[in-house]
């Protein structure tokens, strides 16, 4: 048997969103709130456009935030404005006064909330819905609900293989 493990998508934006409003109410307050707005966008906009492509979403993720800084090196012109007319002076809509983003500590903080992605690109490029989560974990729980199930009986561990088994489709981490 072979399960495949994926993530679901909401969560793991809504993970992506909680570290940004960590970095912004616990250490820097150089990342203002139109910045984090900016940035769940362009991480939705990565995993949308590269799922079923662990390179192009490893290669999009790596360069999404050197590239608010004015660091076009690892873009490609497939997501990067910059890329696409160099010879153009490249303006960032989205970002405040529409310049680069500054700060080298700022930089490096923000890297590390997509390092893991792009580590784990194979999985991150497979996402799955809520509905496929929800789903499994509606198969696994019959026919007590989620919200009222307290228990962790055998019967339980064999609803999960047996679940795992048909739908080979399990959620991991931000799912439950
Ligand atoms: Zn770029």
């Amino acid at each position: 048997m072979t399960v495949q493990k994926k993530f679901n998508k909401n969560h793991v934006v809504k993970n992506i969103d909680k570290t940004l409003y960590g970095i912004h109410h616990n250490k820097n307050k150089k990342l203002i709130k139109n910045t984090i707005t900016h940035l769940q966008k362009c991480s939705k906009y990565c995993f949308a456009k590269n799922q079923g492509n662990p390179l192009e979403l490893r290669e999009n993720v790596q360069a999404l935030i050197p590239h608010q800084f004015g660091d076009h090196s690892q873009c490609q012109p497939r997501f990067c404005g910059f890329k696409r007319n160099p010879e153009l002076k490249y303006v960032h809509r989205s970002l405040p006064y529409k310049a680069n983003l500054k700060h080298d500590q700022l930089r490096t903080q923000l890297e590390e909330v997509f390092k893991p992605i792009a580590f784990d690109a194979e999985t991150y490029s497979q996402l799955g819905s809520s509905q496929q989560c929800e789903h499994a974990n509606g198969e696994v729980l019959l026919p007590v609900p989620k919200s009222i199930h307290n228990g962790n009986s055998e019967a339980l561990d064999f609803r999960v293989h047996a679940t795992s088994a048909t739908s080979a489709v399990m959620c991991i981490n931000w799912c439950c």
